[in-house]
């Protein structure tokens, strides 16, 4: 395929939302139910004693608590993943509040019986099974890799020795991508099936599992990314033979609560560590790029310096916004949206 000079910026965001039902908790504590996604891409949320003081949010595509696992795949996923195939560096993100099912979308049910996967499987386990199937007699490689990403801070979670504090470096290239960085000793495993790549994808979440249970903010205010690298060759019309590369990240977001707060007092805010600085620099690669401006942060954050080839220039983002339904959690349904609108 044809790349663009380099400059272009073809902005390919898509932003959908996804509330879950009410939790047990949320309904002992008779928590109302203040959301209905009853139309197809509309939120509406119950803000008040009467219908006028309803606040309503339009996404390219929202799911409601009875859309499962499958459903958002088939929707969301699999034009990512023909896009990521036939040569895109994609991403898709989980953002929302801790709790509201980021963990359950991205990864949700990680058993892997003799092939067959839950009914509760996430994001990534559904991607390795339909990336081999697409693959099947087609020569290729595959290779995965799984960083986490804490204050700052990048850890190997397919290292057996705890490598962490990994390095990040630019790689700078030629061919009017946008540049790529390459992470000091990250390992990158070459998989040759679907139950290979959940392996790693297992072993490196209970990893990530140990830690959280010796420091309690690491699983809230940590992201996870789970990157499928793709090579595929493939023949012209004319009958030339070319090597087709693609990328697909695979993100769990931090916790976004905290981070509604606006302007300079964000940014003062992030430098004392009160909210998470790659979370906010995201918000903010990702508004540069919606708005076309000639200046996108991605050097403010690890998050962004990871995936700053792809994000922006030729490459397909989804951001799967999840919320709770419950009137408890309303402001933070608030600040959700209103982060996840400003990225359409
Ligand atoms: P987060 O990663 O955003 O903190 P989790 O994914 O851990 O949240 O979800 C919290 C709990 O809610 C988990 O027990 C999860 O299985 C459950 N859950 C979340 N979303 C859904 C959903 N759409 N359907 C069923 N259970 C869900
Ligand atoms: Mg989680």
């Amino acid at each position: 395929r044809d790349f663009e000079p380099s400059g272009i910026q073809d902005t390919n965001i898509h932003v959908v939302v996804r509330c879950r039902g009410r939790n047990e908790r949320e309904i002992n504590e008779n928590s109302a139910v203040v959301v209905s996604t009853e139309g197809a891409n509309g939120v509406d949320l119950s803000m008040g004693p009467n219908a006028l003081s309803n606040k309503t949010y339009h996404f390219d595509k929202v799911f409601s608590p009875a859309a499962d696992q499958s459903t958002l795949y088939e929707d969301v996923v699999t034009p990512i993943l023909n896009e990521m195939l036939s040569g895109y560096n994609c991403t898709i993100f989980a953002y929302g509040q801790t709790g509201t099912g980021k963990t359950y979308t991205m990864s949700g049910d990680m058993t892997d019986t003799l092939g067959i996967l839950s009914e509760n499987a996430g994001i990534i386990p559904r991607v390795l099974y339909s990336l081999f199937q697409k693959l099947e007699e087609k020569e290729s490689t595959v290779k995965c890799s799984f960083i986490e990403l804490y204050n700052e801070e990048l850890r190997d979670l397919l290292s057996l020795d705890d490598k962490s504090n990994l390095k990040i470096y630019d790689n700078e290239s030629k061919r009017g991508h946008n540049n790529s960085t390459l992470v000091q000793g990250m390992e990158e495993h070459f998989i040759h099936s679907a139950t290979a790549g959940i392996k790693l994808l297992r072993g490196g979440s209970y990893k990530r599992q140990v830690a959280a249970t010796k420091c309690n903010d690491l699983s809230s205010r940590s992201h996870t990314i789970f990157t499928i690298t793709t090579s595929v060759k493939r023949t012209t019309e004319s009958g030339e033979e070319y090597i087709s590369s693609g990328k697909l990240n695979l993100v769990d977001l931090a916790g976004s609560e905290n981070i509604q707060r606006s302007g300079a007092d964000n940014k003062r805010a992030a430098e004392a560590g009160l909210i998470n600085k790659s979370l906010l620099t995201l918000g903010r690669v990702i508004n540069a790029l919606v708005d076309k401006s000639s200046h996108i942060p991605y050097r403010e954050s690890k998050l962004t310096r990871l995936l700053q080839d792809s994000l922006g220039g030729q490459t397909k983002t989804c951001i799967i916004a999840n919320i709770s339904p419950a009137r408890n959690n309303l402001e933070e349904t608030i600040s959700t949206l209103d982060y996840a609108f400003r990225a359409k």
